[in-house]
């Protein structure tokens, strides 16, 4: 199959607000620079970089629509949720995300004494740092150990301490994907389950979630295959829900490079999501 062509939508996207590198300024220049005419701004746990971002957008044509990506609980696996257009002014939202930064902080210290233990000695003034005011992430840690002399590239120190089933891992979810949805749809947003290529026992989670207000799933990612993305379109339509993409940018290479707008994405898919928060429904559609 031919490559699609990209379509200057792009809703998964980082800033200095969570683990991402450009701050939101510039990064909404670089998708203007790029022709991306519509950006989700999904930092991890924070709306920080949103308000920006907007007034950014604004003069330069770029249309930015509020998001946060948050981490959730499901049996023994993190699912990551992206939370859309939920009002950043509600105080029932930014309490939620304050708690979960909290959070961060507290395993962000529990992997630095694990990271300790192992003989890889890295200050948490050093990680505070690299984070800046951004929620802190394991992508602080790693380049504070790159910084530190432990390892030479943030996915090496991935490889070694910080990835999943590593000794210096620990999970940053604390609501489960059930409550997660529930609260982002109770806001009035739209919940889409995030990068889930891989997830274990996705239909069934699915189907629960969608019964619990999951609006859409993200089904075209960087780096997926077209096959992969078909399977998960075609679990999408079947629980009618939003079939979401974006390229999950960080200014740095995750996984592999991945770039601004250099996902395939549904032109019409900004509309969707715009079309359930207007009927005041944000969950799936409901069957005629
Ligand atoms: P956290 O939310 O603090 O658990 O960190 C998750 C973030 O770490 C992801 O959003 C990526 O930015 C980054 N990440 C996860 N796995 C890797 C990896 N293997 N190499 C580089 N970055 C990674
Ligand atoms: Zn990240
Ligand atoms: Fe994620
Ligand atoms: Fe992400």
């Amino acid at each position: 199959m031919k490559p699609r062509p990209r379509s200057g939508v792009d809703l998964h996207t980082h800033t200095t607000a969570s683990d991402g590198l450009l701050g939101p300024t510039a990064l909404v220049e670089l998708a203007g620079f790029r022709g991306v005419r519509t950006i989700a701004v999904t930092d991890h746990d924070s709306t920080e970089g949103v308000a920006e971002a907007t007034r950014t957008g604004l003069s330069l044509g770029v249309e930015v629509i509020a998001g946060v990506e948050l981490c959730a609980r499901h049996a023994d696996q993190d699912v990551h949720i992206l939370a859309y257009h939920v009002d950043a002014c509600s105080p029932a939202w930014q309490q939620a995300l304050l708690q979960h930064r909290r959070r961060r902080e507290d395993r962000a210290a529990r992997i630095v004494e694990t990271l300790a233990n192992l003989g890889v000695p890295v200050g948490m003034d050093l990680v505070r740092q690299q984070a800046g005011a951004g929620a802190i992430g394991r992508p602080h840690i790693a380049r504070a150990l790159v910084a530190a002399g432990h390892a030479r590239s943030s996915s090496e120190a991935f490889a070694r301490w910080l990835g999943r089933d590593k000794e210096a891992f620990f999970s940053v979810a604390s609501l489960s994907a059930e409550e997660t949805v529930s609260l982002v749809g109770d806001l009035g947003g739209v919940a889409a389950i995030a990068h889930p290529a891989g997830l274990f026992d996705l239909d069934d989670l699915v189907a629960r979630l969608a019964s619990l207000g999951l609006g859409g799933m993200e089904c075209y990612y960087s780096h997926y295959r077209a096959g992969v993305t078909s399977a998960l379109v075609a679990l999408a339509r079947r629980h009618r829900l939003v079939a979401t993409g974006g390229s999950d940018f960080h200014g740095e290479e995750v996984h592999g490079p991945r770039q601004l707008g250099g996902v395939y994405v549904p032109p019409d898919v900004p509309a969707e999501l715009r079309a359930r928060v207007r009927r005041g429904y944000t969950g799936a559609d409901p069957r005629p």
